[in-house]
């Protein structure tokens, strides 16, 4: 999509901390840090929320994206101490890019429930 942040980080028209990617999926770091580890992982195909997965290919991208996720969590040495995988979705979710990311947060303990 030629106007998406997210799309413009997937394809290298503008810079981002990249950290990993795969076949379907790229993951980068937050411009504002949430917690000492905080690292953004995208499908690189333009959905712009959940309810955009409405496909073989949009479903399959999603899952490839949480295994980026997952993989790049136990390469930054998380898995042990743990993370937290978090997709705002909408208004009362706090999304604010309307490109699917997955917040990928550790290195403290977070809180729970969120605000
Ligand atoms: P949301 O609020 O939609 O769940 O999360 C969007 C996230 O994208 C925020 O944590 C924000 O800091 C991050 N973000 C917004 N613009 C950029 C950018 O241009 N580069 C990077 N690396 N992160 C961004
Ligand atoms: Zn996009």
């Amino acid at each position: 999509m030629t106007d998406c942040i997210f799309c413009k980080i997937a394809d290298g028209r503008i810079p981002a901390n990249i950290v990993g990617r795969n076949d379907a999926a790229v993951a980068f770091r937050d411009l504002n840090p949430q917690a000492p580890t905080h690292v953004l992982v995208i499908p690189t195909m333009h959905l712009s929320g959940m309810a955009e997965m409405t496909t073989d290919e949009s479903e399959r991208a999603v899952a490839r994206t949480l295994r980026l996720a997952r993989d790049i969590a136990a390469e930054l040495g998380l898995a042990e101490n743990g993370y937290r995988l978090v997709i705002n979705t909408g208004r009362d979710g706090g999304q604010s890019v309307f490109h699917l990311h997955v917040h990928l947060l550790a290195g403290r303990r977070l809180a729970w429930p969120p605000g």
